[in-house]
């Protein structure tokens, strides 16, 4: 056997792809120069306030705000934490650092003070941009000399907190001002923060080139593995913070010149009204949303024909699930997305493509296009085979340039001949599909949304009644995986299951909150200290 036997590739062939173009001016190529695309068209629809931005009030208005922050001192590679709802602000806050060169942090508006104030020192944000209403958590950070740019909220009665910019006067500037920033390719453009396969949430480095590249496998091209096509209606009420969210449906959807339908979040008798309403073609989900909407019994009431492609990304969708959304739906294609925020996506449905490609249930579709997959052996490393189940590594210029800060946990995830290891356990089948069978990774996924072991540890283990702890997933109908904490109190203590939930519960926000506690003498480890997660995981 060759080395070749043992790489998965794309049934569909490698295309050009311009990486070496600032990721602003890629995704907006068809609105410049000699490009197709119509600029009248509508980019952006908010569907809370029915306010619509065309593909040129975006990019008009994105360089506005460029030049706004380039006015309050951000400079090529600064950062820019992204606090914010789903919203056109969003996605003009994040257009408008990346034209500048700027970095974009994005994080989960509510996360709990202390969660946010670490992400915002461990990315050094010069800069927060968010709502009113989150601004009370930001008062230490404000100290520290960051600026808080508010986005105005008629029905917001909070007022501005003092030394805050108001976002309106952001667009309001001049972007003459503005000078041409010299973006490399490898430059960062931002950085989403991600457990990876093991400890805490680190800074995830993702270049104008790893992201234009992420993207041109997805939707480029004669036959794009993701075919949106500008006449397309994208909802999106998955969270923009995730990279699923900003790079498979924002950036592509901009890159296609369709329009993105914004919706602040999930909630499916509006999400059935909006695609009534705006005869949405695509429906981006993630497994709890497949749930809910194959149970309701509601969706009976709305005229959902509009819908042309469903896909569901994030975490394991079972193929029970993906049976039962395909009856209620059977005119839509349906089919997963399979990835990861320091690979971009790895895998699609090729029933997307095109050609009339038949994609099994259960199965993320095969390798995207312009990269290389391998399967290996958790224990030896050896290239595995079809058939047969192991780590799945990726390899291309779409991966991550590296973990902020952090090059032993880059060097622990991307091998020096530049495959990066998922921590997923899978195999590829004979028609290339690719399955996903397990977690090599201790990261806990509740709902699709990142909960890392080693944080909610490293809280319980600095209470002064807890001598050792181990959080592990136990597995949930409707949320997939919650955490759970063993616990070993310290001599005497008379410590209640409640009294160490209230501790954690406080200082996280609520998908990581521990929903139940054991108690036990001791936290199997190996020889050599390593926490053995698995025997836990057996226990439950
Ligand atoms: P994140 O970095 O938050 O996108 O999480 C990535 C992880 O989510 C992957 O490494 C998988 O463990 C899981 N994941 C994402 N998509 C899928 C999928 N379609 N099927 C199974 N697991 C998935």
């Amino acid at each position: 056997k060759t080395d070749q036997d043992f790489i998965f590739r794309s049934k569909l062939p490698d295309i050009s792809i311009p990486n070496h173009l600032p990721l602003a001016e890629y995704v907006f190529q068809k609105f410049s120069g000699d490009g197709d695309g119509d600029s009248t068209t509508t980019c952006l629809i908010d569907s809370a306030t029915g306010r619509t931005f065309t593909y040129a009030n975006v990019q008009i208005t994105l360089r506005r705000i460029a030049a706004g922050l380039h006015r309050l001192g951000i400079r090529h590679g600064d950062t820019v934490m992204l606090l914010l709802p789903n919203s056109p602000e969003f996605a003009l806050s994040f257009l408008a650092a990346v034209y500048l060169g700027a970095v974009s942090t994005s994080a989960n508006p509510l996360f709990t003070q202390t969660e946010i104030a670490k992400q915002a020192k461990a990315s050094a944000a010069k800069m927060i941009i968010t709502k009113p209403c989150y601004v009370h958590k930001l008062t230490n950070l404000q100290q520290l000399g960051a600026v808080i740019v508010c986005v105005d909220d008629r029905n917001d009665v909070v007022s501005l907190a003092d030394g805050s910019v108001r976002f309106t006067d952001l667009t309001q500037a001049d972007e003459a001002e503005l000078p041409k920033p010299e973006i490399s390719p490898d430059d960062t453009v931002s950085i989403p923060y991600s457990s990876g396969t093991t400890g805490l949430p680190k800074g995830v480095m993702i270049s104008h080139k790893g992201l234009v590249t992420s993207i041109a496998q997805k939707v480029d091209g004669e036959n794009p593995n993701l075919n949106f096509t500008r006449d397309d209606v994208i909802i999106c009420f998955l969270p923009m913070f995730h990279t699923f969210t900003h790079s498979s449906l924002m950036l592509s959807a901009m890159r296609t010149g369709a329009a993105l339908l914004i919706l602040p979040r999930f909630e499916l008798n509006l999400v059935m009204k909006m695609v009534q309403k705006y005869k949405v073609t695509v429906v981006p989900m993630a497994p709890p949303v497949v749930l809910a909407f194959v149970k309701s019994p509601e969706t009976e009431k709305y005229d959902l024909s509009s819908v042309r492609m469903m896909l569901s990304g994030s975490a394991t969708l079972k193929k029970e699930l993906e049976d039962a959304v395909r009856l209620k739906l059977p005119n839509a294609i349906f089919g997963q997305s399979y990835g990861m925020t320091e690979a971009g996506t790895v895998a699609n449905s090729l029933a997307f493509a095109k050609h009339p490609f038949k994609t099994k249930s259960g199965s993320c579709g095969t390798v995207i296009r312009n990269a290389e997959m391998k399967v290996v052996d958790t224990i030896t490393g050896a290239s595995l085979l079809r058939n047969k189940a192991g780590e799945i590594c990726i390899r291309g210029h779409q991966l991550m340039k590296g973990y902020l800060n952090d090059p032993e946990a880059t060097a622990r995830t991307i091998d020096k001949d530049g495959w990066l290891h998922t921590g997923d356990i899978g195999f590829v089948d004979d028609d290339d599909e690719i399955f996903i069978v397990d977690r090599l990774k201790e990261l806990i996924k509740f709902k699709g949304y990142q909960v890392a072991p080693a944080e909610l540890e490293a809280l319980l283990i600095f209470h002064p009644y807890i001598e050792d702890a181990a959080v592990v997933a136990m597995t949930d109908e409707v949320a997939d995986e919650v955490p759970v904490a063993f616990v070993v109190r310290s001599e005497g203590s008379q410590l209640t299951e409640d009294d160490i939930k209230n501790y954690v519960n406080k200082q996280v926000v609520h998908y990581k909150r521990i929903k139940m506690v054991f108690f036990v003498k001791a936290i199997p480890k190996s020889a050599s200290g390593k926490l053995l997660r698995k025997v836990l995981r057996a226990k439950l």
